[in-house]
């Protein structure tokens, strides 16, 4: 008889060899050398559990490309659930294992990593989580709410259709809305905005102890502080809900009003707004490592800065390779109940020193990035790092200053047994190590 089917049988064979063995490896296995008890396997989560090498090392690594952290497993949540039981469950061990949320792993040296504990992709959760929901109240005007596992692209290109963006970017969009609204979220329109965390009205987020917490300035307001700014210590945001306003259509005339300029010295080019937020593209070179650094300074000791830093330090190093970003802010805009931090006056600086290297130069670029602290630690200038790195705790609290009590206070109210984003290394040194 004829095979009433278009394909040979002997693809059909092959079809199902390779279905088969696609199972096998995506199966979490025992994990013997672990502390994540065997029994997680019967769990509700478990089918969206991974331990096979591609998922394990990309979860180790992020785009620093300085730091390897490899977990056990990576839970690619199918639902704000999965991450709910996933961090229960941890509770529920007698030695608790980490876990960490991880946007777009666009960090620089682990942060989003967990080691021998399950990194979140919360990218698992953009088929079947909230999405990004334009709307508009009488009282709060227009607003997006938008999944933590959102990236900003995606939001600018969803509130566009409606000719409304958010007011405050960072240069690059492919970065999550969970992972800068854990930092802070800068870039040349928080002068007169704010960072994106001064653009949030409320958060939906999983705490340290696995509740499920809607928090705003007016509901829950510790834990809405704590997070934005907060490193991932006291909860997985899920969602974020944005101010909006009508996009601009051109910025350019209103700008210019009040500059004086000789006219034939202009350059000007008109680009649709969605074209001028996402003209920062960054390749994708796996080899590279990014020994970044990123410092706040203090407009008081702006001229101390530039002749140590900029005319000493840069000027004589001989391979400075990467961007350099330096642009002011406005402390009115940030709000100091938040976790971030900045230095104590009004206006200061960001400076964004982006190298590029070579895997064996990032060590040249580690020693101009501590020339640069060591100078403003001896000549006073009191600068606050950025997308923070410090080994030690007494380096957190002195970033912290003020800030470092009610730091740890809400880590204990929110992860007290110390859950979450342990590739911080605020809270628990000891589990990680550089390599
Ligand atoms: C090319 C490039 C350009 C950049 N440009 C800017 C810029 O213009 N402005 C700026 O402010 N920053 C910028 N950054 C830095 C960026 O904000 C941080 O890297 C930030 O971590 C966002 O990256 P991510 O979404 O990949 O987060 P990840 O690196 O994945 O995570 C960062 C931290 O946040 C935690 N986290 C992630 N998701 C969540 C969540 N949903 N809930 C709670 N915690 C979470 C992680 O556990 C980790 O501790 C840039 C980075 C790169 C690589």
């Amino acid at each position: 008889m004829r095979n009433p089917c278009l394909i040979p049988s002997h693809f059909t064979v092959f079809l199902i060899i390779i279905s088969y063995s696609t199972c096998i490896v995506a199966k979490p296995r025992p994990w013997t050398n672990s502390l994540i008890p065997n029994h997680i396997l019967s769990t509700e989560f478990a089918s969206n559990l991974r331990d096979d090498p591609d998922a394990i090392t990309k979860a180790s690594n992020d785009y620093g490309n300085l730091i390897q952290d490899t977990p056990s497993a990576v839970l690619y949540p199918s639902s704000v659930h999965d991450i709910i039981n996933l961090i229960k469950f941890s509770n529920n061990c007698s030695t608790p294992f980490s876990v960490s949320a991880r946007g777009r792993g666009h960090s620089i040296r682990g942060q989003a990593t967990a080691r021998d504990g399950v990194v979140v992709e919360m990218s698992g959760l953009s088929k079947n989580g909230i999405g990004i929901r334009v709307s508009w109240s009488p009282s709060l005007g227009y607003y997006a709410d938008v999944g933590g596992e959102q990236l900003w692209i995606d939001v600018l290109r969803a509130t566009m259709e409606h000719d409304l963006a958010p007011v405050s970017w960072t240069d690059y969009l492919y970065l999550s809305v969970g992972g800068t609204l854990s930092n802070g979220g800068i870039s040349g329109q928080s002068f007169l905005h704010g960072p994106q965390i001064s653009n949030v009205l409320e958060l939906d987020v999983i705490t340290g102890k696995g509740e499920f917490m809607t928090c705003s300035k007016h509901m829950n307001s510790e834990l809405f502080f704590g997070v934005l700014g907060g490193l991932g210590q006291f909860g997985v945001i899920t969602r974020a809900r944005i101010i909006l306003h009508k996009a601009p259509t051109k910025e350019i005339e209103l700008l210019m009003k009040d500059l004086e300029f000789i006219p034939g010295f202009i350059f000007k080019k008109d680009v649709p707004i969605i074209d001028f937020l996402s003209r920062v593209k960054t390749g994708d070179n796996q080899k590279e490592a990014h020994p970044w650094l990123n410092l706040f300074v203090p407009k008081s000791r702006i001229n101390d800065f530039n002749a140590g830093v900029f005319v000493d330090i840069i000027g004589n190093h001989n391979q400075t390779k990467g961007p350099i970003l330096f642009y002011p802010f406005n402390r009115k805009k940030w709000d100091d109940r938040m976790s971030a931090v900045t230095p104590d006056e009004d206006i200061f600086y960001t400076l964004g020193l982006l190298h590029s290297s070579g895997p064996d130069e990032s060590e040249d670029f580690d020693k101009l990035n501590n020339k640069i602290t060591e100078f403003c630690e001896k000549a006073g200038i009191e600068i606050k790092q950025y997308l923070p790195y410090y080994k030690s705790k007494e380096d957190w609290m002195k970033h912290f200053g003020s800030k470092w009590n009610i730091f740890e206070e809400r880590k204990m109210k929110f992860d007290p047994r110390m859950i979450l984003s342990p590739g911080q290394r605020i809270f628990t040194s000891d589990l990680q190590s550089d390599i």
